[in-house]
């Protein structure tokens, strides 16, 4: 992950946001390669899921054929909006900090293990995933030691008493050696801690003028479903795609970009008769997963897991994830790349009647104290009419919702190799490269003159200038071509092309594959149709 995180800053890919003044937690900005990966993404998406989709035909496992219609909202919406949601009261994480280190930490996230010596008991604790390069038993021993002034030799006077177990299973913290602390009982009681950005609106600083950063997309949708079933021919079966930033204020951002402020989602809700919705469901659900493996990432590293009855949140009859083993998590742990959830009609029936609730099987409407709605709905009728049946209903919703910066990181984890090529003596070179998807990869060619005279250079720029309507091109004459390989490998272009004395004689030029380090020669004017034909095949 080390090695990633310096390319990803030494080439352009992604930078520390507002670096010069020392960054700031929880902000990145992609640099000139990375913004083209991330456009490279979202433009995969919206053209896999909507522009692309062939809506006369059902494509395969889909119940019938269905409609895909985009939209693109604002991030700043009506703050009853989030009342509605349920965002405004229920979407917080719980925070504990440290009296001693001063560090804050998620309740869930921090980790231990119960142990004993010298008399003594303790829960010596850690972030999950461990720390200082450390694996979690690593990094709890490391500090038991220290605690009780034992030397590594002195191990197995610790003795551990059952698995690692969340500090949320941990009612009392006064045995707790928190993750950075060198003292028992520095952690304070957990605290709610609202995950909404809040801002003013216009010249009114009080409460009525307070506003929201959407930490979603999605309710952008659920607030325009009717002007787009109103002013587009859509009819149920039909789907929603939204992508654009949410913003989150994460108690503890980290893992480079995995957990940020800031940061793009890729969203579809899509609607459908609450008959058919678990068929929808199951259909997304696979789908979804598909999209991950036909663009790059590996089966083992990827999985799909459906959420415990349990984790369920309180309108969902079935969610389930899709997770990749980043390098950055224990071994053995996955982190969310996707969620897709079956969120019944919650959406639509709280902004129509008002922040809903579970009584037992049914949702109803929260009331406060005095039995008035606890936050009013819009009372516009968000159902839908179907024509043909001449059924009036409220639409299930099926929504997969996707991050296009944890979608970036894993194709990069994905990507990165490691492996030995001759150099131009025959000896072996250690090579780095991004084995990235040839739709994935920012630049799709890069063109070489192989030496700086000869008119190579102008034969070189010619073929450049032949690509560049066409795909995201590069020119390079500088250093020994062997480093400009390097360079390119580095980055993840799946092709260069390049100009020698042979090109000047018969007009043919050498192409080089990135992955398989197969060269072979074509015409110079034959480029943009081998380029394009590279491409497909890799793909
Ligand atoms: P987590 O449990 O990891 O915080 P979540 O379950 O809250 O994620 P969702 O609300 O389901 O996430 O959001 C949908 C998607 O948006 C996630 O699968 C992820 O790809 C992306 N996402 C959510 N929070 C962040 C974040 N802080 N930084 C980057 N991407 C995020």
């Amino acid at each position: 992950m080390e090695k990633l995180v310096s390319l990803c800053k030494r080439r352009g890919f992604l930078f520390q946001s507002s670096d010069i003044y020392g960054g700031l937690n929880g902000f990145w900005d992609y640099g000139p390669l990375g913004v083209e990966l991330k456009r490279n993404i979202k433009e995969a998406w919206w053209r896999d899921m909507v522009t692309g989709h062939d809506e006369l035909a059902a494509p395969a496992g889909a119940p019938t054929a269905y409609q895909m219609v985009g939209l693109d909202c604002t991030i700043i919406m009506h703050p009853q909006i989030w009342k509605c949601s349920g965002h405004y009261d229920l979407f917080h994480d719980f925070m504990v900090d440290c009296r001693e280190s001063k560090k804050r930490y998620r309740h869930d996230q921090v980790r231990g293990r119960w142990l004993t010596a010298k008399g003594q008991r303790i829960f010596a604790a850690t972030e999950s995933g461990g720390a200082d390069g450390k694996g979690e038993q690593e990094y709890i021993e490391a500090k038991a030691l220290k605690f009780f002034n034992l030397r590594a030799k002195d191990a197995g006077q610790l003795a551990w008493e059952g698995e690692l177990l969340s500090l949320t299973q941990v009612p009392d913290f006064a045995q707790v050696l928190a993750p950075d602390a060198k003292e028992l009982g520095t952690l304070t009681p957990p605290r709610e801690f609202n995950l909404m950005f809040k801002t003013y609106v216009g010249a009114l600083s009080g409460e009525e003028g307070a506003a929201f950063l959407r930490p979603e997309t999605a309710q952008g949708i659920f607030a325009n479903f009717k002007n787009v079933v109103d002013s587009s021919r859509v009819a149920i079966p039909f789907g929603i795609a939204q992508m654009g930033k949410s913003f989150r204020n994460e108690i503890t951002p980290r893992n480079f970009t995995f957990r940020s402020r800031e940061f793009e989602q890729m969203e579809i809700e899509f609607f459908c008769h609450p008959r058919q919705s678990p068929e929808w469901y199951q259909y997304w659900r696979d789908r979804r997963y598909r999209w991950y493996l036909e663009l790059g990432l590996a089966g083992d590293r990827l999985r799909l897991r459906d959420h415990h009855s349990e984790e369920l949140s309180h309108y969902s009859c079935g969610t389930a994830d899709i997770e990749y083993a980043f390098p950055f998590l224990a071994p053995g742990d996955f982190g969310e790349l996707e969620g897709i959830a079956h969120r019944g009609d919650f959406d639509l029936r709280s902004h129509m009647e008002g922040k809903l609730v579970r009584q037992g099987n049914e949702l109803v409407v929260e009331l406060d104290a005095e039995g008035k709605p606890r936050h009013r709905g819009s009372g516009k009728d968000l159902s839908y009419f179907d024509d043909e049946t001449r059924e009036r209903y409220v639409p299930h919703v099926i929504e997969p919702s996707a991050g296009a910066d944890r979608a970036a990181l894993a194709f990069l984890c994905e990507a990165y190799q490691e492996d030995e090529v001759p150099d131009e003596h025959g000896k072996p070179r250690a090579r780095t490269f991004l084995r990235l998807h040839p739709r994935l990869a920012p630049v799709k060619a890069a063109v070489f003159p192989l030496v700086k005279k000869d008119g190579m250079p102008e034969a070189a720029q010619k073929i450049y200038r032949a690509l560049k309507p066409h795909f995201n091109v590069f020119y390079d004459e500088k250093g020994a071509v062997g480093r400009r390989y390097a360079r390119q490998d580095e980055v993840g272009t799946p092709f260069c092309i390049t100009v020698d004395g042979q090109t000047l004689t018969d007009g043919t030029v050498t192409i080089r594959d990135r992955d398989t380090l197969r060269q072979w020669r074509v015409k110079a004017d034959d480029c943009v149709d081998e380029i394009r034909k590279g491409l497909a095949a890799s793909g």
